[in-house]
């Protein structure tokens, strides 16, 4: 990649306080801080501004694994995880007390606090790191301005929202949250441990819920810094009193919920705060304008139970920050007709898809009560059953099969 060298040069903070860059960042959870790394290391002059100077301990992603770590060694930043998260390789699957099988593969456990620490950290010149509030955004063809609660102003020449959830920026630039699913899921997130910390005779373990009237997906166990973390995944009305019961008495609720499950855990208890999320999904309009784009939550929200923010927001960073943004920066100007590139990305478009197609296949999966989801959520289990009791007694043959059939 050539980076030109007006684009090395380091950030200048004029006597009026207006601060030039190349790429402006506003956001500095995985999203933008991921953003801020990749294109800090090609050389480019980025600020990135985030309201908080620590990420708060909110529950939100804590287990990757699958795509988002081929993601993440793409990327380069695969070591840097490894560091700060816990390994682990076999998750038993149960439901209603029995085993449906084994998932094998190496996943990782971690705290999202610690995780955007990390991607904080990625970009060792923190000189570009303004702790401030961008409070207002204004973007043209070829020069874009953020103002600050500071008083400072970043002028540069393309913006990258990744602010999340938060809207406020995106609204002032005629911008809209579009409600596909309001109060989608509920989530709950905790520790769990055995007297005396004795050890779990799992590396990781996920129940599903017993029956469609619960609403409960599925409850996934797994080790990560503090102990052994639960994340608990529901489609159910956040008003129904089971959701008090839950924050309340977590354990006795979880054991009434899920039949079975104390064979596998054995004595334990809940430690420390039962955090607890209500979703809906959103996805934003009038996102087409010059000079800004938006990544990660901040353009379209995802349900936690599908599991798939995070490989979202990798792809996202990875092809914005990879190839867009260098392209975009060669030749002068911001407008639109460089935006859309990347929201009409054949990678970026299929992950967003495929986010918003899981996170409606496993709210009916779960808790749709027509024949055609009961035989589905019936014959889905079975299938797995049965995958797995072919795969101990003729071990290799189910995969042999499947990429036959491909
Ligand atoms: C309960 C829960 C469980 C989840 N589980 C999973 C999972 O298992 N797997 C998975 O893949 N995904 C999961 N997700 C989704 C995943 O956590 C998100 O997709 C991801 O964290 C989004 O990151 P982001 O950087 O886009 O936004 P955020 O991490 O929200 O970052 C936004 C940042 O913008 C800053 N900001 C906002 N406005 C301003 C402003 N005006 N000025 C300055 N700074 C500003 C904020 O301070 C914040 O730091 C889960 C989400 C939740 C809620």
């Amino acid at each position: 990649m050539v980076v030109e060298e007006s684009m090395t040069k380091p950030i200048a903070t004029s006597e009026t306080e207006v601060i030039e860059a190349d790429v402006a960042i506003v956001g500095a959870g995985l999203a933008g801080s991921l953003a801020r790394a990749v294109l800090a290391r090609a050389g480019y002059r980025v600020v990135l501004i985030d309201k908080r100077s620590i990420p708060p301990d909110e529950f939100r992603v804590e287990k990757l694994a699958g795509r988002q770590i081929d993601s993440l060694r793409r990327l380069g930043f695969i070591d840097d995880v490894k560091a700060i998260a816990a390994p682990y390789d076999r998750v038993l699957n149960i439901r209603n007390g029995r085993l449906v099988d084994i998932g094998v593969g190496r996943s990782y456990g971690v705290s999202y606090a610690n995780l955007v620490n990390m991607a904080r950290g990625l970009t060792p010149d923190q000189s570009g790191f303004l702790l401030d509030q961008v409070t207002n955004v204004s973007c043209s063809e070829d020069r874009q301005q953020l103002t600050l609660v500071s008083g400072k102003r970043v002028v540069s020449r393309l913006v990258i929202l990744a602010t999340g959830m938060a809207n406020a920026l995106g609204h002032g630039l005629g911008m809209r949250r579009q409600m596909l699913a309001a109060r989608h899921s509920v989530s709950f997130g905790f520790t769990i441990a055995r007297p005396d910390n004795a050890p779990f005779d799992f590396d990781a373990l996920t129940c599903y819920g017993k029956q469609a009237a619960d609403g409960v997906d599925y409850l996934s166990l797994f080790p990560m810094s503090g102990g052994m973390r639960a994340n608990l995944f529901m489609f159910r009305d956040p008003t129904d009193p089971i959701m008090r019961e839950l924050r309340r008495d977590t354990r006795q609720t979880l054991l009434r919920l899920m039949p079975g499950l104390e064979t596998y855990l054995g004595d334990f208890q809940v430690v420390g705060q039962v955090q607890n999320w209500v979703m809906d999904l959103t996805v934003t309009e009038g996102h087409l304008q010059p000079g800004v784009v938006l990544i990660g939550d901040a353009f379209q929200t995802n349900c936690p139970a599908a599991g798939t923010g995070v490989g979202r927001l990798l792809v996202d960073v990875e092809r914005l920050c990879m190839d867009y943004v260098p392209r975009w920066l060669e030749t002068d100007g911001m407008g639109t007709d460089k935006i859309a590139q990347f929201y009409s990305d054949h990678d970026k478009l299929a992950a967003d898809q495929h986010s918003l197609h899981l996170a409606r296949y496993r709210e009916a999966l779960t808790s749709n009560t027509d024949v055609r989801w009961t035989m589905q959520r019936k014959l889905h289990f079975l299938r797995r059953m049965v995958t797995h009791q072919v795969d101990r007694i003729h071990p290799g043959w189910v995969m042999r099969v499947r990429s036959a059939l491909r």
